[in-house]
C-alpha cells in the first residue's frame, strides 16, 4: 500500500469540489460519490436541472451515436486469447470518502505543475502489433449534452446494480474551454497516433456535436468490440490552481474477474509511465503516483475489457488548462495516451 500523501484534506475538498464541478454520469471526471452514496447524488451535481419533458431532437445529432456504434466497429474484430495477469503490485487504498461539502474555494498560488517545451516523445517501437489489435478511445462527454439535459440526466445502468445519469456536461477552464472539445481533439490528434501502428480505432462517438452516447454505451462498444484496450479521456475540475496533473482510474471491483482486472492496471501503469514520457506530470492532488483505483465509475464498472480512465490534467488550474486548451498541448496529450497504449499492446 502506498501511503497517503500529506495533503489528505485538500484531497477531501478537492474530491467534493470535483464532484460538483464534473458530474457524475459517465462517471468520468470528477471524483464523485462512493458507491454507499444514493445513486442520486449523479443528479444532484448535475450542472443543469433536469426538466421533465419528452426527449429533445437536436438537429445533427446523433442518437445515432448514442445508439449505434461508430461506423468503424461494423467490423467487429476477431477475439484474441487472453494472457494469463502477471501478478499484481499492491493497488493503493481506496481514497477516503468525498465529503459533502460546498465547492471551495482555494487560493493558493502555487504552481508545480512542470511543462516542458521539449517535445512529446516519439512512440515506441510497434514490434509486436502484428495481431488486428483493437482500441476503442472514449472522448468523454459531449458538444450537446449541455442543451439536452432531458436525455443525458436519464438513469442508465452503471453496473452492480446501480444507475447514474446517463452523460453528464463535463467541466471546464475557467475561461470556458470545455472539456468535451479537449477529449474530442486529443481523441481525434491520438487515433491517427494509433493507426500509423496498425492499430484498428474505434471511437465511442464520431462528432464533438452530438449529445451522449451514455455511459453503458460507452462500455458496450468497447466490450462489444472485443477491444485489447479502452481508454476512456477526460479532464478534471477542481477549483484549486494548485491542483494539477492526471491520474489514470481503474476499477477496483473487478466487474470482469481478477485476471482481467489485473489486465487493466497493467493498462494504467502503461498510461501512466506513456503520459510521464511525453513530458506530463502525475497528479498532485488525487490518487497515488498518478494511479487511482474507483469503485464508483459506471464506465469502469461496465467494461469487460481492460479499461482505464484518465483526468488528463485540472482544466481549472491556469497552468493545466493553458496546456489542455492549446493545440500543441493536446498533442502531447495524444502523443503521451499513444505511449502508453502502444507499450501495453507490445507488452500483450
Ligand atoms: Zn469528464
Amino acid at each position: 500500500m502506498t501511503a497517503r500523501r500529506p495533503i489528505a484534506a485538500l484531497q477531501r475538498v478537492a474530491v467534493a469540489a470535483a464532484a460538483l464541478a464534473c458530474g457524475l454520469a459517465i462517471a468520468s471526471c470528477a471524483p464523485s460519490t462512493t458507491q454507499a452514496s444514493p445513486p442520486s447524488s449523479a443528479s444532484t451535481v448535475s450542472s443543469s436541472p433536469a426538466p421533465s419533458g419528452p426527449p429533445v431532437t437536436v438537429p445533427g445529432l446523433s442518437s445515432d451515436a448514442a445508439s449505434s456504434p461508430p461506423e468503424s466497429s461494423i467490423v467487429p474484430p476477431s477475439p484474441e486469447p487472453t494472457p494469463e495477469p502477471t501478478p499484481e503490485e499492491s493497488t493503493p487504498e481506496p481514497p477516503p470518502a468525498p465529503e459533502p461539502a460546498e465547492l471551495p474555494q482555494i487560493d493558493d498560488p502555487a504552481d508545480d505543475f512542470v511543462q516542458t517545451e521539449e517535445p512529446a516523445a516519439p512512440a515506441p517501437a510497434p514490434a509486436q502489433l502484428t495481431g488486428g489489435k483493437v482500441v476503442v478511445i472514449d472522448p468523454g462527454h459531449n458538444g450537446g449534452n449541455a442543451a439536452n439535459p432531458g436525455i443525458i440526466n436519464k438513469l442508465v445502468d452503471a453496473g452492480f446494480g446501480e444507475t447514474k445519469a446517463c452523460n453528464t456536461t463535463g467541466t471546464s477552464t475557467n475561461d470556458g474551454y470545455p472539456e468535451h472539445d479537449f477529449t474530442w481533439a486529443v481523441a481525434n490528434d491520438l487515433k491517427p497516433l494509433l493507426e500509423a501502428q496498425g492499430v484498428t480505432v474505434i471511437m465511442t462517438r464520431d462528432s464533438d456535436d452530438g449529445v451522449g452516447p451514455c455511459v453503458n454505451e460507452r462500455a458496450a462498444i468497447g466490450n462489444n468490440a472485443n477491444a485489447d484496450a479502452v481508454v476512456s479521456i477526460h479532464g478534471d475540475g477542481v477549483q484549486s490552481d494548485a491542483s494539477t496533473g492526471f491520474y489514470v482510474m481503474t476499477a477496483v471491483r473487478q466487474p470482469a474477474g481478477a485476471a482481467m482486472s489485473a489486465q487493466s492496471d497493467a493498462l494504467a501503469r502503461s498510461m501512466r509511465d506513456g503520459l510521464v514520457s511525453a513530458g506530463l506530470s502525475t497528479s498532485n492532488y488525487l490518487g497515488s503516483d498518478g494511479l487511482w483505483d474507483r469503485d464508483d465509475l459506471g464506465g469502469l464498472n461496465l467494461s469487460t475489457r481492460p479499461t482505464v480512465m484518465i483526468e488528463s490534467g485540472n482544466m481549472r488550474a491556469s497552468s493545466d488548462a493553458a496546456l489542455m486548451s492549446s493545440s500543441a498541448g493536446q498533442q502531447k496529450f495524444a502523443q503521451g495516451y499513444a505511449n502508453g497504449i502502444l507499450a501495453y499492446l507490445a507488452s500483450r
